[in-house]
């Protein structure tokens, strides 16, 4: 059964191409997510990330909210043990230190399509997102991760099988639920390997000036726990791609 209940915030992923007439930052320039040519992409040397301990911890506790066009994920406040400062990172090329908002995923109606960036056409079959903000800058930093299909040699990621499990049962939007998840293992930040340029918020209002980190290391789940999404919750979360303009992308690849 596919989402119930009415958005009525002017969006939808049928018609991307409309966003511009209520949100006129998607018309922009610098807007995201991009296919990127690895061979017309700029090396740099970004420092090292360093995450706060609590990345690392198991059974932080966080709340899932379906909120009419994905299921993203907060830290639960509630219960006075735990709150957003504890989740942050620094380093990376980037300046300050920035605070975990959000994670989400993208994903398509089957395998060939989801995720929001594509590298030299490729797509994968879904991506997700963990959103970040320096409170002193405002400045939003997104990191973006693909998906492979597991197979016998990949086993799937149990931290995002736990994630569609959960996730799949919020079929009505403003549904919630609460889960334990270790961002590391989500996350997958050991490869060195990532993307970064300059772009935007992928919904509405797409707002411009986001930093995007792309990791190339590739997170395995399984079809099975992706047609749970499609069957119960929506059958499409993904922006297509948008020009790069003049935008120049770096990339962080250990040689
Ligand atoms: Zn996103």
């Amino acid at each position: 059964m596919p989402c119930t209940g009415k958005c009525d915030d002017h969006w939808n992923y049928d018609h991307p191409s409309k966003w511009p007439k209520h949100f006129p930052a998607a018309g922009g320039l610098c807007q995201s997510p991009i296919d990127i040519k690895p061979h017309k992409t700029v090396a740099q040397s970004y420092s090292q990330f360093v995450f706060s301990p609590k990345y690392y911890t198991d059974g932080v506790l966080f709340t899932l909210t379906n909120n009419g066009h994905q299921v993203a994920v907060t830290l639960t406040e509630s219960t006075g043990k735990q709150n957003h400062t504890d989740l942050s990172f620094t380093g990376g090329g980037l300046t300050g230190t920035f605070h975990f908002v959000n994670f989400h995923l993208h994903w398509g109606k089957n395998d060939r399509h989801g995720s929001e960036h594509e590298i030299d056409g490729k797509t994968f079959p879904a991506e997700a997102h963990f959103v970040h903000r320096n409170y002193e800058t405002d400045q939003v930093a997104v990191f973006a991760f693909f998906f492979t299909i597991a197979g016998q040699s990949k086993n799937e990621n149990t931290e995002w099988k736990k994630y569609t499990d959960v996730a799949s049962q919020l079929i009505k939007i403003n549904d919630t639920a609460n889960c334990t998840f270790n961002l590391n293992h989500l996350m997958q930040t050991d490869s060195r390997q990532f993307f970064r340029y300059m772009g935007s918020l992928t919904t509405p209002p797409c707002t411009e000036g986001i930093i995007w980190t792309i990791f190339s290391s590739e997170i395995p789940i399984k079809e099975e726990s992706l047609n749970l999404l499609r069957d119960n919750v929506m059958r499409k979360v993904y922006r297509p791609v948008q020009p790069i303009n003049d935008r120049i992308v770096f990339r962080n690849y250990q040689t």
